[in-house]
């Protein structure tokens, strides 16, 4: 019966699909058991595909609310299943592995025993996913990188997407959490480089729900400006989903542990998949040749080729995040708008589109 509902389990979370969807190999049974409990996983595989109450999930099923109810509580707190209100009535959904299980995970940032163990086995579930599948073939861009504006010089076009303070300025409800990547390093014992870690932001209901349910804190827009400005400081890459205007999370990612940063790393032409449509323009008097943009770039796009010229720069390789712009000692680089960047699409429903659209390109 035990091993039955992991098998079961297995192909729930092959349907709920990603880009780590379940898969019929060691790792996938010994990370599941550890994060399900047998009656977890059972009430796990009866879920519907969209939200749900307690009380429809009882009814459909036959089974008490209240001890439904209890269940799904207990779930939704240690992260395997997300939990929300829809006009006044709370709701529930079974998760995707990710963006969803794993993140939720480490959100929390606590360093217990059994928070190791899961660091460890979400990470050989990975590796051995990554392995079994072979490299991802990335063709349209689902993050993207958010430039740190002040670097822009008067008088260039600057759109209120370019710019962090609007989604702060827009959003009541600020939430903070820990990173989840770098936190995941911490506990594998990895060194984390000493980032920053209370960094990831979420906005509005997003918000609400890390608070409530991942271990966030609600902070103010003077604080949340304060967590952008640490970021920039210690050379983290501003980056959210690739739209205009539904954005509900800011991540401040560094080059070893993100997963995103890392997963386009391995792409021939990484500024291809990740890109804020900026790049540095260099003051060749202001400039010292010092090194110090070359060190602080995450994807190495940066280059002393002369001691007493800047870095040559690899646009190939540039995110656009400024990272070298903020640690430069003599203000010698300013962030340009690069020639016929496209604007991102405007919402989820224009992304998902347009990365439909993409893949069916590419495989035609
Ligand atoms: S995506 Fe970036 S900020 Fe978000 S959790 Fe990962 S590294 Fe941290
Ligand atoms: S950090 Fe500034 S001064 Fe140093 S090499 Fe880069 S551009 Fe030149
Ligand atoms: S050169 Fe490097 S640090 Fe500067 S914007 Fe490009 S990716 Fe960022």
């Amino acid at each position: 019966m035990t091993q039955d509902v992991y098998r079961e389990l297995l192909d729930v979370m092959k349907k709920r699909g990603g880009p780590y969807a379940g898969m019929d190999i060691p790792e996938f049974f010994a990370l599941v058991e550890e994060l399900f409990t047998p009656e977890e996983a059972a009430l796990n595989n009866l879920m519907p595909k969209g939200p749900f109450t307690a009380e429809a999930l009882a009814r459909e099923t036959g089974r008490d609310e209240t001890e439904i109810t209890e269940m799904l509580e207990t779930m939704a707190n240690k992260g395997v299943c997300t939990t929300f209100m829809i006009k006044g009535l709370r709701h529930f959904m079974g998760p995707r592995f990710m963006p969803g299980i794993f993140e939720f995970q480490f959100m929390p940032g606590t360093s217990g025993e059994r928070d190791k163990k899961i660091a460890h086995l979400i990470w050989d579930y990975k590796k051995a996913f990554k392995a079994a599948q072979g490299k991802a073939k990335m063709v349209f861009p689902a993050t993207r990188v958010i430039t740190v504006d002040r670097y822009i010089p008067a008088g260039n076009v600057i759109h209120t997407y370019d710019q962090m303070a609007s989604y702060i300025d827009k959003y009541d409800s600020i939430g903070v959490t820990t990173c989840y990547c770098r936190h995941g390093g911490f506990l594998r014992g990895e060194d984390t480089h000493e980032m920053p870690m209370e960094v990831c932001m979420q906005f509005g209901p997003s918000a609400d729900y890390a608070v409530e349910r991942l271990g966030g804190r609600r902070v103010s827009k003077q604080e949340a400006l304060d967590i952008l400005d640490l970021s920039e400081e210690a050379g983290l890459v501003h980056m959210s989903r690739n739209t205009s205007d539904d954005i509900d999370f800011v991540c401040n990612c560094d080059r070893w542990h993100c997963e995103v940063i890392t997963g386009v790393m391995e792409q021939d032409k990484p500024a291809l998949f990740f890109n804020s449509g900026f790049q540095p323009a260099f003051d060749a008097e202001a400039c010292v040749a010092c090194g110090t943009c070359v060190e602080r770039c995450p994807p190495v796009a940066l280059e002393l080729t002369d001691e007493d010229a800047p870095p040559a720069l690899d646009l190939d390789r540039c995110f656009g995040c400024a990272a070298c712009a903020t640690g430069c000692p003599s203000e010698a680089i300013s962030m340009i708008a690069k020639e016929n960047y496209p604007p991102p699409p405007k919402d989820s429903k224009e992304l998902v589109a347009a990365m439909k659209a993409a893949y069916k390109q590419a495989a035609s």
